[in-house]
């Protein structure tokens, strides 16, 4: 089937932004695209939208989320949660995320292997949602972020944790998530916001924790992504081998140095601090969280401005389900990233063409090209002009995950 959408401004992905163009689909894959009155328009084309005026995207990619959590500030709340709940409200999460424009996500660990089945639903037609990359369970110290029995007593039960100490019990967890059907694995390096007991400044996994379960990932093709905050987890992750810093409150020169020399990517998720410091103890985030996240958001906002200036790879990720950072509403992050320094053209590119380099997809997603997939967002408004538009359900007219209509939101089409 042939799709056209006609004289919308055109962010193509790969930097270039085309003021009117056509785009031209057939069936899961991008046929043509350029300026209007250069793309050869094939006749006979089943759907036609007019979206001049408009804005087409290519579909976003969230680098960081956990799609079985919800956003609920209250720890306890969450902790009583069971596993299959958990499973049908990813579901509902990943509709949500979808409809909001994000074509693919990346999981950054889940509990009960919920990741590993939403994928195949979805990928099976099942129940609607973005293309994902998963985790499984990620992996952490005794007592460490990942640890979430951290302050909690001995007879809570606790599903999503994998606690690791020693080299061998890292290789065998990352070989388990392997298998399992992770496409990365999930490593803290450091301690964390949310956890009780712990810092963020805290070491987590050892280099040699991490060297191991990196390697067993690196054997069969597949990457590794890290919680880590503090200088001396991040530096461990970048030596040990890791692709992607999530987080990364503090860069040094030297953190930044190597990033650029190893080519490690920066996911610096703004959101999930933004929440935890503005809503502070509001619907329960405990006193210590918020103590930590307001002592170290500053540092954050430097880190990410150097990183930026010194030309590291930074890829857009949310941290969606952290406190009131719900999932669908991913795009407050360009917001963000914007308020730290970034042009709005280069959050666009964090969530496009950067996080599919990241994620190893850069010959399918990320930019509208011919022969990649055709993951589209038409958008009512400029976002180079303001990057807020695209947090406004309503402005999102309509979204495309390969090829096929996720939702449309008062887009019409005729043939020709
Ligand atoms: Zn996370």
């Amino acid at each position: 089937m042939i799709t056209v959408f006609r004289g919308g401004r055109i962010f193509v992905g790969n930097g270039e932004v085309i003021p009117r163009g056509d785009l031209v689909l057939e069936d899961e894959k991008i046929l043509a695209v350029g300026p209007q009155g250069q793309v050869q328009l094939p006749s006979g084309a089943e759907q036609v939208y007019d979206v001049s005026g408009k804005t087409i995207l290519p579909g976003l990619i969230d680098a960081h989320i956990h799609i079985t959590g919800s956003g609920n500030p209250d720890r306890w709340e969450r902790i009583k949660e069971l596993v299959p709940h958990m499973a049908i409200r990813a579901a509902v999460n990943a509709r949500r995320t979808l409809e909001a424009g994000f074509t693919t996500i990346r999981d950054a660990g889940a509990p009960g292997r919920v990741d590993i089945a939403l994928k195949q639903a979805i990928n099976e037609g099942l129940v609607p949602g973005p293309r994902m990359l998963v985790s499984g369970r990620g992996l952490s110290i005794t007592g460490g972020h990942g640890d979430s029995a951290n302050g909690w007593p001995p007879e809570v039960e606790f599903k999503g944790r994998y606690v690791v100490d020693g080299v061998d019990a890292a290789r065998r967890a990352a070989r388990e998530q392997l298998r399992d059907g992770a496409d990365q694995i999930k490593l803290h390096a450091t301690g964390g916001v949310m956890s009780e007991g712990d810092l963020p400044t805290a070491r987590g996994l050892t280099l040699e924790e991490m060297r191991a379960a990196i390697e067993e990932a690196n054997n069969v093709g597949k990457k590794s992504m890290t919680h880590a905050q503090g200088s001396t987890g991040i530096k461990n992750a970048i030596l040990a081998g890791i692709n992607s810093i999530e987080h990364g409150f503090y860069l040094t020169d030297e953190i930044i140095e190597l990033m650029l020399k190893r080519d490690v990517f920066f996911v610096p998720t703004l959101a999930a601090m933004h929440h935890i410091v503005t809503r502070g103890t509001e619907g329960k985030i405990p006193a210590y969280a918020v103590a930590k996240a307001r002592e170290a958001q500053e540092a954050h906002t430097a880190s990410f401005r150097r990183a930026l200036a010194a030309g590291v790879k930074i890829a857009m990720g949310t941290d969606a389900a952290t406190p009131f950072n719900y999932h669908g509403n991913n795009a407050l992050e360009l917001e963000l990233m914007v308020q730290a320094g970034m042009s709005p053209r280069q959050a666009l590119l964090a969530a496009t063409k950067m996080g599919a380099e990241l994620l190893g997809l850069s010959d399918k997603i990320g930019a509208l090209e011919p022969g990649k997939l055709a993951d589209v967002v038409v958008v009512d408004g400029d976002p180079l002009e303001d990057v807020k538009v695209v947090q406004k359900k309503e402005a999102i007219l309509l979204v495309m995950k390969e090829g096929r209509v996720a939702v449309n939101r008062g887009l019409s089409s005729g043939g020709r």
